[in-house]
């Protein structure tokens, strides 16, 4: 196959090694190099391919056209989503909060940083399971707070044991990240190892922050469970949670968080100084989406769960090796039998594949043998990824 564009005229491997070191600037920069090449396949990022459901777009459309959309929410939300959000982690995770421990944000990512602002002091340091989501690295560095990480391992599927944890708490320990399920690994966190994480947290005092933004994303024998519901957990656990992945809604921008009232009160400040409030349009199709049918989620579950049978088959005859996904929409491969490092080899996918998979290193230093791959494609499509991989790495390993 010969490259249309030219990508390391653009930025050369040399370039991209030095920005390593930063997860979040690597990703970037290979999405960059991805969109100069007219026929890449993207199997980096984890927005949603698929469309927003319609019943949500009508219901912003009608938002528009009565007018609703230019009346500025309240800061912390609008009283009827914060109800409905309320009542959906009540039913479905036995999470004991109302309407007034609910702030809603623009998007997750909004929601971690204005939190990690808040928790945070200077030298505070914050557990963090490695491999990890390295947007957060930025919001805990900009807090003045330090990262410690957790190991976790391929071998028991990425949960994160609470023997792991105990191991890296000291006397500056302030809080614990949890991602279940995981971006990047696709793991989750067992339910019995959120017990003995619970605790920890209760014996050392320590504040939980537990993502769930993947939740709606299990495959058996995977089960999901919210930290907060355990006993003595809702008092020291946010919950943080959005609607781009549920409901493939990523450019509408919405996200929220759950936490005692009086902690998301001080939270409500912080969105006030950062963003004011989300925007009215984005809430109201929020609205639709938490309180409308959820057959388009399990729609997407099943839609997922035949990318992820596909393409865990496909790497594997490529020669790389993984445990079975039990979560979210990414595959955490290691490739060592190529030969290559995950750096080289995604760079190598990318130039002549024309595929764009993120190295494991984009998510932890020590991850270099391993890639992110996104299911976020069409079958065909991810077929043709793999029929394309497939003919580069015979050629290289013939070259
Ligand atoms: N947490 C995790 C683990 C994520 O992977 C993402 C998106 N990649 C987010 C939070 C934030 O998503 P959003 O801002 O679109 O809600």
């Amino acid at each position: 196959m010969t490259a249309t564009a030219r990508p390391g005229q653009i930025v050369t491997p040399d370039e991209l090694r030095a920005l390593a070191s930063d997860g979040t600037k690597l990703r970037y920069a290979l999405m960059e190099l991805a969109a100069q090449i007219p026929d890449a396949i993207a199997l980096g990022r984890g927005d949603p391919d698929l469309d927003t459901p319609a019943h949500i777009v009508a219901a912003a459309q009608a938002a528009i056209a009565d007018g609703r959309a230019d009346v500025p929410a309240p800061p912390a939300g609008l009283p009827e989503l914060r109800a409905a959000i309320a009542a959906k982690l009540r039913r479905e995770n036995g999470i004991p909060v109302d309407a007034d421990g609910v702030l809603v944000t623009s998007g997750g990512q909004e929601a971690l940083y204005l939190l990690i602002q808040a928790l945070l002091d200077p030298g505070d340091e914050i557990l963090v399971p490695d491999p990890r989501y390295t947007s957060y690295d930025e919001a805990i560095a900009q807090a003045g707070g330090r990262q410690v990480l957790v190991p976790t391992s391929p071998e028991d599927g990425f949960d994160l044991r609470p023997a792991a944890v105990e191991a890296a708490i000291t006397p500056r320990t302030k809080a614990l990240l949890l991602v279940t399920p995981s971006n990047p690994t696709a793991g989750i966190v067992s339910p019995a190892s959120l017990r003995g994480i619970a605790e920890l947290a209760i014996r050392h005092n320590l504040i939980v922050i537990s993502d769930e933004i993947y939740e709606k994303f299990i495959y058996p024998p995977g089960e999901h469970l919210s930290i907060a519901s355990l006993p003595g957990m809702w008092e020291r656990t946010i919950t943080l949670n959005g609607f781009s992945k549920t409901y493939a809604m990523t450019g509408w921008r919405v996200g929220y968080l759950a936490a005692p009232p009086e902690f998301a009160r001080v939270l409500t400040r912080f969105k006030q100084a950062a963003s004011d409030r989300t925007a009215a349009v984005s809430q109201y199709a929020a609205l639709a989406a938490i309180t409308g049918s959820q057959e388009c989620v399990a729609e997407f579950h099943a839609t997922y769960t035949r990318r992820r049978a596909l393409m865990v088959d496909g790497l594997r005859r490529l020669g790389f090796t993984m445990g079975e996904p039990l979560g979210a929409f990414y595959i955490y491969a290691n490739a060592a039998s190529t030969g290559m490092s995950a750096f080289e080899l995604s760079y190598l996918l990318l130039r002549e594949a024309h595929v764009l998979i993120f190295p494991g290193t984009a998510f932890g230093e020590r991850w270099v043998d391993w890639l992110r791959v996104s299911l976020l494609q069409p079958e065909e499509v991810l077929q043709q990824a793999l029929a394309r991989m497939a003919d580069v790495l015979e050629r290289h390993r013939r070259g």
